[in-house]
């Protein structure tokens, strides 16, 4: 497994270019930076296949159009409770910017737990609700990898103010977290990759989030 992360300009946000055995390869997260994902691409001579979407916030999604319209993308892959964001910038959270929505109506959704085979891998779909509805860990079991979005990034958990999020969902998620295997790295949908030991032992808001929920039941 290849993982090229791309950090987007403005909002920081991660696109990233994953490959296995073979030309072709996945997308992740598609970002407002669209030359320097084009660019990126055709220095690895990849072919895009997949676009794999976190969560429907705009800075997520920016480049799905251009990127269907150059390259030949198969399938474009969101969860169900986050299915409407890209088109309604209240929703994906574009209002107070350019008002953005996507004009690809070609997407499939899935649900909680399903298991994509894309390439040569096998991706679990984690819903892990708070940021939005429909956030996603996309989970590649084998390689110990997960792409986590805006729900979990290096010392950190995702904002909970934005339409959809919500708090007290947010400390449920922390909580799943903290059952998942420490193996894993996570390559979150800002700043730099970490892993699940780290958080466990540098995350304070997993901490007492952990904390908070465990008083609750
Ligand atoms: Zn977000």
């Amino acid at each position: 497994m290849n993982i090229i992360t791309i950090p987007n300009g403005y909002l920081n946000e991660n696109t990233y270019i994953v490959s296995g055995n073979s030309t072709d390869c996945i997308l992740v997260d598609p970002g407002f930076d669209y030359p320097l994902i084009k660019s990126k691409i055709l220095e690895t001579k990849l072919s895009p296949k997949y676009i794999l979407i976190t969560h429907g916030h705009f800075d997520h999604i920016h480049s799905v159009d251009k990127i269907v319209s150059d390259f030949d993308i198969k399938d474009i892959f969101i969860h169900e409770l986050d299915a409407d964001f890209p088109f309604d910038p209240v929703k994906n959270a574009s209002y107070w910017h350019t008002s953005f929505v996507m004009n690809t109506h070609k997407i499939k959704t899935f649900h909680n737990m399903d298991i994509l085979k894309l390439l040569n891998f096998e991706i679990i779909c984690v819903g892990l609700q708070g940021h939005t509805p429909g956030s996603t860990f996309f989970v590649f079991e084998k390689e110990k990898v997960m792409f986590t979005g805006d729900t979990l990034i290096k010392e950190d958990l995702g904002i909970t103010h934005l339409y959809g999020g919500s708090h007290d969902k947010i400390i449920k998620t922390a909580f799943e977290i903290t059952k998942m295997s420490k193996e894993y790295t996570i390559y979150p949908g800002h700043g730099t990759f970490s892993s699940i030991e780290y958080e466990l032992n540098n995350n304070k808001y997993l901490r007492t989030a952990w904390q908070q929920y465990k008083q609750k039941i």
